[in-house]
């Protein structure tokens, strides 16, 4: 009975209540809850004498664990090289990112590299791809996190306390602005609002430590990101829609990576032109489209699919590109540039 009325009280705790419940009752039911993680995590958790970390003691193991669980290893497959484009940012980056998790030494004082980076600008221009590149590149432990998935204020303390156990440390929040936007409802969760001040906080601590934790926050919507979100966030750089340099280097590259590229440079000039106004993503889609053409050719001309010979089919052409461009539409309107190019001006730091 004691069991029962126990687990009908839990029930109705509400959810930061059952967190502070979760904390004492893992412990208690299964303290091993950690073991299955990787050894190479697992290790970075523990201290000197073995125990859990001492920064990790008043946390819950199941935080501990979901944290954990967002670390993305160094094999990441993303390259600065596959990242079209976007040479200031990559320099910017490689100043305050990389080169202070290789030589901490040398970036402290004047040099110190600042604990907070924005990369703003449209969808599907390259901001994941950054993260991505930063974790491959740095010999950081590297944690990428949506911030939706940010339920609580303990699984931030986790967040911070778990990475700071791991340093070097880079957190990559994507959609940082649904976790610091500005916007107050009437209605705003009270527990909404204690997890925001706790992230605050938390990049406060980051900030103020020696811990070498660098937080990077994406977000399309930058003009959400109240005061003390952009304080804290030193530096805000911008990543456009690619240049039509870089939208012909991602046809190109993606083409070639399937021995596909066979267009002329006048061709591919021609598909720079029409697409003035493409993200990445969209330049993606594009090649994937482009590239259905000889396929579904074939199949039109009564080729069953399974008769299929790669070697057979034509190359993928010009014509294939201007069938798609009326299928794969910009996904970024003109008027919403001009939203990031005007906090480019106010805020950010170079265009
Ligand atoms: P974001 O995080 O800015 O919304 P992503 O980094 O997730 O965009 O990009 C989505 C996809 O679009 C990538 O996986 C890649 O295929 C393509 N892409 C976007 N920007 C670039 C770029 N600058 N260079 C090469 N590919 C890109």
């Amino acid at each position: 009975r004691l069991m029962q009325s126990t687990t009908l009280k839990y029930k109705s705790l509400s959810p930061s209540k059952k967190d502070e419940a979760d904390f004492h009752l893992d412990e208690l039911l299964n303290p091993s809850l950690l073991n299955d993680l990787p050894k190479t995590h697992l290790d970075k958790l523990r201290g000197p004498d073995g125990e859990l970390h001492q920064k990790l003691r008043n946390l819950s193991l199941k935080h501990i664990k979901r944290i954990s669980n967002e670390i993305m290893d160094r094999d990441l497959n993303v390259r600065w090289d596959d990242i079209a484009g976007l040479h200031q940012a990559k320099q910017c980056v490689n100043e305050m990112v990389i080169w202070p998790l290789l030589r901490p030494d040398i970036f402290k004082g004047c040099r110190s590299p600042g604990r907070g980076l924005l990369l703003f600008g449209p969808p599907g221009t390259g901001k994941t791809m950054i993260g991505k590149a930063i974790a491959s590149e740095a010999k950081a432990t590297f944690f990428h996190i949506s911030a939706s998935s940010l339920t609580s204020k303990w699984l931030v303390r986790a967040l911070f306390a778990v990475a700071s156990c791991c340093q070097p440390a880079v957190i990559f929040v994507d959609e940082i602005d649904s976790l610091l936007s500005k916007r107050k409802s009437k209605d705003e969760h009270e527990e909404v609002r204690r997890l925001k001040t706790q992230f605050l906080l938390e990049m406060e601590g980051c900030d103020s430590g020696n811990d070498q934790v660098l937080l990077i926050g994406a977000t399309n919507r930058p003009k959400d990101l109240d005061e003390a979100a952009r304080r804290r966030l030193t530096k805000r750089l911008y990543i456009p829609l690619p240049s039509a340099e870089a939208r012909a280097w991602i046809v190109q590259n993606l083409l070639k990576k399937d021995n596909l590229f066979e267009l002329s440079m006048e061709d591919l000039d021609i598909i720079c032109n029409l697409t003035e106004g493409y993200s990445g993503s969209d330049m993606k889609n594009l090649v994937n489209d482009a590239s259905m053409g000889p396929v579904r050719e074939a199949l039109k001309q009564g080729i069953k699919l399974a008769n299929l010979n790669k070697n057979d089919m034509r190359s993928v052409t010009l014509q294939d590109f201007e069938d798609s461009l009326q299928e794969v539409r910009p996904s970024v309107s003109p008027n919403e540039l001009d939203t990031y190019e005007e906090w480019n001006t106010q805020f950010g730091r170079l265009s």
